[in-house]
């Protein structure tokens, strides 16, 4: 099966763009791309490109799906002060609100030209069903790459820990199931549609036993390693308190940096860790976002990258960043880092790569995905950044990242169409949505009968 994409701005992402070229798919590989006239295929088919533009699929590096369920709660609170509001309401979830979540969740990443995302599900529990079979079946079903993380928290408040004991576990059940997880799911293939992370939470929620069992297991069974690092000052403190160090020493001494790693927000940074980062290849997922929502700081990200760090993106849990589109994220992070460094800290081609290439390499799979070049996998995503409205502006990457996002008029996974028209085509679209909704009603109604109201508050009420 061959599809050609005609008459088309294409931003590989590597190399230079084609203001006027062709892209053409053979089952799941894109196998060539040039400016002018398209080759005659025999029974090709073929789209007219004319007015968009061709981009890498937007790959997301950091989320918690099942936080749709919970948005709008605990809306002015600081991160220490929303999780403790909200640990006790993620308490009574159960797999049906998570695959809600996830569905709606994944939906919404799609319409805005995610193809692959990770998940970051951190809490298990007991007796609630199988939470991550279900966030896999929504994946599955929705069309989109996906790397699910297993998250994990052992350290709850009795042993100096921020999250309440009800919504941790203990270190052996934890490893047996992170491991079950990775031989269930795990796919390494070149084409793999779900690729399994090992993901203590933080380091707040997880013990140094658990970090460093974590990590030997997952280089055991050759799978990347995730967790949040550095996004907040109280983090900062608690680390300088509990463990005599700051947190990137402390990952450090874990043996937590690394290639294999990549560290959700990294926000509070010195110039030494940004330098451990770089030397050691472990990446970051920036959340502009998220980190905007809870008042967390500004990552050093235009730093980083001139000191050679990797940088991805992601939209973080849709309970801190609300309802963020992954393509949002790019123009999020552009106009954060103009605002801390001035306006050459980041470019639009900059904040693209950040989104694609970045991402990719967070997930190890820089060699598939993250560009537009042949023998990568074809997850493309064509913006009608010539529409209407988004007309006026005459270079589409401008058009894409510095304005709202524009209309998607395609999106393929893997040669697959998954939007198509600016609607979801693998479900129907308005159940999707439905499904987010019912999930939120249904967590807040579980909650409430554990007597769980808390997170309703919000400041000044
Ligand atoms: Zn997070």
């Amino acid at each position: 099966m061959t599809l050609i994409i005609e008459n088309v701005h294409i931003a590989p992402v590597s190399g230079p763009e084609i203001p006027s070229g062709f892209l053409r798919i053979d089952g799941d590989t894109i196998t060539e791309l040039g400016p002018g006239q398209a080759p005659d295929v025999p029974g090709a088919e073929r789209v007219d490109g004319a007015g968009c533009l061709a981009t890498p699929g937007l790959v997301n590096t950091h989320h918690h799906l099942y936080q749709w369920a919970s948005q709008g709660l605990a809306q002015d609170a600081t991160l220490f002060e929303w999780l403790v509001a909200l640990y006790e309401v993620w308490a009574a979830m159960d797999a049906e609100v998570v695959e809600g979540a996830a569905t709606a969740a994944l939906g919404w990443l799609a319409l805005s030209g995610c193809t692959t995302s990770s998940d970051h599900h951190y809490i298990f529990p007991k007796g609630r069903g199988d939470l991550l079979a279900a966030e896999i079946e929504a994946a599955r079903a929705i069309g989109l790459r996906f790397h699910p993380a297993r998250g994990s928290m052992d350290r709850g408040r009795s042993q100096g820990g921020l999250p309440p004991d009800v919504v941790v576990e203990e270190l052996d059940d934890i490893l047996a199931a992170t491991a079950e997880a990775v031989d269930a799911y795990h796919d390494p293939s070149r084409s793999s549609m779900l690729r399994v992370a090992v993901a203590p939470c933080s380091p707040f929620s997880a013990s140094g036993a658990l970090m460093t069992e974590s990590a030997a297991l997952a280089r055991d069974k050759g799978v990347r390693l995730h967790t949040h690092l550095a996004e907040t000052l109280d983090e900062d403190e608690h680390c300088l308190e509990q463990f005599g160090l700051r947190p990137v020493d402390y990952m450090e001494k874990l043996g937590w940096l690394g290639p294999d790693v990549w560290l959700a927000h990294a926000v509070h940074l010195s110039d030494t860790d940004i330098a451990k980062l770089a030397a050691t290849r472990t990446g970051t997922a920036h959340c502009p976002s998220s980190n905007g929502r809870l008042g967390a700081g500004v990552a050093r990200v235009s730093e980083m990258l001139r000191q050679g760090a990797n940088v991805g993106l992601g939209v973080d849990g849709s309970a801190s960043s609300e309802l963020t589109p992954m393509a949002g994220e790019m123009r999020q992070a552009l106009l954060f880092q103009r605002a801390r460094y001035g306006p050459q800290a980041l470019t639009a081609r900059q904040a693209l790569e950040l989104a694609t290439l970045g991402g990719a390499r967070n997930l190890g799979r820089q060699d598939e995905l993250g560009t537009l070049e042949p023998g990568k996998l074809a997850d493309v995503v064509l913006w009608r950044a010539g529409g209407p409205f988004h007309a006026a502006v005459t270079d589409p990457v401008c058009a894409l990242v510095f304005g709202p996002p524009p209309p998607v008029e395609l999106v393929l996974v893997g040669g697959r169409t998954v939007v198509a028209g600016g609607e979801l085509r693998t479900v129907a679209q308005d159940a999707a949505g439905r499904a987010g909704a019912d999930a939120h009603r249904r967590l807040l109604r579980l909650a409430g009968e554990r007597g769980v109201t808390a997170a309703r508050r919000v400041h000044g009420d």
